[in-house]
């Protein structure tokens, strides 16, 4: 189990997305769960890390 960066409530580590925040040019790894993903996809800070969708 995994904490949401979000909204910090734990979620196994495979539905947790992995995102990038920026924040004052310096970017910082997030883990984000489904709930909060349609949330941080109307923030341009937040990236979805390009290699991400077949790291298995
Ligand atoms: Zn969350």
């Amino acid at each position: 189990m995994k904490k949401c960066s979000s909204c910090s409530k734990q979620f196994p580590k495979e539905i947790l997305k992995t995102m990038v925040q920026i924040i004052d040019r310096k970017a910082y790894i997030m883990n984000v769960c489904p709930s909060c993903q349609s949330i941080v996809n109307n923030n341009p800070n937040y990236y979805y890390l390009a290699d991400e969708k077949k790291s298995k």
